[in-house]
């Protein structure tokens, strides 16, 4: 699976005439060796790979590195590649751009002066951009695992009950069936709240009649869940009830239109030309969604400006919403596959308008 994944990299070292890849960005190292640590450097050639890493490390790599020579680094790393460099005839080294502090890279960058350094730009991320069986099938366990919790806090929410409350509650929920942590900071904002796409759980009491915008997710073998429901405490005002209709609908559209050779710019416009008839199109300002993955926000993206096109396998959310400053907000968000005509919706959780 490892090997199959690092394929994808032959398309940058023909395209850049690369003897080998370095990558020290987490994500891509866990991707394409299995190591799960905090800290270490992945060399990749055309046909070997050696994982680097200081003494802390080097029981956990033998433990999780597959298909790569685990290579202790006494003193510094950087040295060790310079060895590697010259023995194996590396003259000509990709590194991650976009991953790489500028000090770092002047570091580096001395030390190899050997060697001839290739910038390879944020387009490396896209190795994992469509989601291999092994990956689907964790996105989709974090996925059920994060529904479930929120289905179990449900009966929590109550008039008086703090959105800090809502959260921890949420995350303890997540632990408990197994998860590592949250995938982000939650987000619970009720009433006039509502209107901040991103407003973290506050303080805030929730009130009765409020809407509530729940957005989650969970993390669980370094892969994330991300899923959003607006449901409302009480009995909700007439006007929230029917922006909630129309984020329904415009969610709905966008997800019976997910296929793969899609533009990620039309399935946008799906969801936004709905909104916009309906009299909101002010009131969206962000992109339909994003991929979902290692990271909890990764390629493609979804958006009016997007390039992307999608493509079986990617894993991507789809999350319109309505905010109103001085009234409050709704977004429902899935997170969804593409499969070879349609796609699976992965989260789980009632995205109907629940009256708690
Ligand atoms: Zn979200
Ligand atoms: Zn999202």
């Amino acid at each position: 699976m490892l090997k199959s994944r690092r394929l994808r990299l032959k398309r940058f070292f023909e395209e850049y005439s690369l003897q080998a890849i370095l990558f020290t960005d987490l994500r891509n190292i866990r991707y394409l060796c299995g190591f799960s640590g905090s800290e270490g450097a992945l060399l990749v050639s055309r046909d070997h790979a050696w994982f680097l890493c200081d003494s802390r490390y080097t029981a956990q790599a033998a433990d999780e590195v597959q298909a790569a020579e685990v290579k202790e680094c006494a003193a510094i790393r950087i040295d060790t590649i310079v060895a590697l460099a010259h023995e194996f005839s590396l003259g000509r080294i990709g590194f991650e751009a976009a991953h790489t502090t500028v000090s770092a890279f002047r570091r580096m960058a001395e030390k190899l002066s050997s060697i001839e350094l290739v910038e390879l730009g944020p387009n490396l991320d896209e190795i994992r951009i469509c989601k291999d069986d092994v990956e689907i099938e964790q996105l989709s366990m974090v996925a059920t695992l994060s529904s479930l919790a929120l289905t179990a806090v449900l009966p929590k929410i109550k008039p008086g009950v703090r959105e800090v409350d809502i959260a921890l509650a949420l995350e303890l929920e997540m632990r408990s069936r197994g998860a590592e942590g949250k995938a982000f900071d939650f987000i619970v904002a009720s009433g006039e709240r509502g209107a901040m796409p991103h407003g973290r759980a506050s303080d805030k009491a929730i009130q009765s009649g409020e809407m509530v915008t729940i957005d989650f997710g969970a993390l669980k073998d370094g892969y994330h869940s991300d899923e959003t429901v607006t449901i409302a405490c009480g009995k909700p005002e007439n006007r929230a009830r029917e922006i909630h209709s129309i984020v329904k609908t415009a969610h709905d559209l966008a997800i019976e239109a997910v296929r793969p050779g899609i533009s990620c710019k039309e399935l946008d416009e799906v969801a936004r030309s709905y909104i916009r008839n309906k009299g909101y199109g002010d009131n969206f300002g962000h992109g339909l969604g994003h991929g979902v993955g290692l990271e909890i926000h990764e390629m493609p993206t979804l958006s009016p400006r997007s390039i992307d096109v999608l493509k079986e396998g990617m894993v991507v959310t789809i999350e319109p919403g309505i905010y109103i400053p001085g009234f409050g907000g709704v977004r429902i968000e899935d997170t969804v596959v593409v499969t070879g005509n349609s796609c699976r919706i992965l989260t789980s959780a009632d995205k109907q308008l629940l009256v708690l």
